[in-house]
């Protein structure tokens, strides 16, 4: 991140941005930092309460009009990306940014324990989602002047720890899939890059550190400033990399 970077207050005017998980923590923090930067957003998730909540925050906001897209990505095919990319290209015509940012955490025991429905089912929504995601809605950002992917990784992707399971494995390969996609879109306008977050105040966090006090921790709107950069067209030129928010 530029050191001092101040994201002008219209960064996002006119573009049209998908946020998966968009329904709690960062996710939602994102969707509202986007919009108050001028995006229209697609509030992806698969709890539609949440959605909603979130949907009606930006309205009462007064902020351009969001879209909700429910969709469990657990069980989300290659046929459902194909009509959502259908339903988007009729709506917007184009895309210019996604945040993939839905993960399910699995369970925090040993590989000689771990269930194997469990690792499949955390594989599913945190690899598989997005490489079919981005596969489908590719031809839609190509409509774009100035297209961002960003991927969401982990410091236990980077290097697994006792525990962690599928989770450290899908964030490293979603990282790894992050700087596959970068190569292969270097001669398009098209930047591709992944963000740790590091310990956020959220519910997964919570979920993984339930001893931990939440209050010792920066909350997802401390990190939006990396967000913006990323999905914005301020990092022109940046692909391929990691960045960590922290
Ligand atoms: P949250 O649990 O608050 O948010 C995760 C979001 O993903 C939720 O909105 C959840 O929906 C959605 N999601 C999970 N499974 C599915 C599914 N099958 N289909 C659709 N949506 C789904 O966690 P965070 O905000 O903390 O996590 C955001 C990202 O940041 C994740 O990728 C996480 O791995 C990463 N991260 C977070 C860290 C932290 O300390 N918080 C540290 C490192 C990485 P629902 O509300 O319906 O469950």
């Amino acid at each position: 991140l530029p050191e001092n970077y101040q994201p002008a207050p219209e960064l996002l005017k006119d573009r049209i941005i998908l946020i998966t998980g968009a329904g709690s923590g960062i996710g939602r923090s994102a969707a509202l930092c986007f919009a108050r930067h001028g995006a229209t957003t697609i509030l992806l998730g698969r709890t539609m309460e949440k959605l909603e909540a979130v949907y009606d925050e930006i309205e009462a906001e007064g902020l351009p009009q969001p879209a909700i897209y429910p969709l469990n990505l657990e069980g989300a095919t290659h046929a459902d990306f194909e009509s959502m990319c259908d339903v988007l290209d009729g709506e917007f015509g184009k895309l210019d940014g996604i945040l993939h940012n839905a993960s399910e955490l699995g369970d925090r025991m040993t590989i000689s324990d771990y269930a194997p429905d469990t690792w499949s089912r955390v594989m599913q929504v945190n690899v598989n989602a997005p490489f079919l995601l981005s596969k489908a809605l590719l031809p839609l950002l190509d409509k774009s002047k100035a297209a961002r992917i960003v991927f969401t990784g982990s410091s236990v992707g980077r290097k697994g720890r006792a525990y962690w399971g599928a989770y450290a494995a899908s964030k490293a390969a979603q990282e790894n899939l992050m700087q596959t996609l970068a190569d292969e879109l270097e001669d398009k306008n098209i930047g591709v890059n992944s963000i740790n977050p590091g310990a956020t105040r959220t519910a997964m966090r919570a979920a993984a550190y339930p001893a931990e006090n939440p209050d010792t921790l920066l909350t997802p709107e401390d990190l939006m400033p990396l967000y913006l950069y990323l999905i914005s067209e301020d990092s022109e030129g940046v692909s391929g990399e990691r960045f960590n928010a922290q």
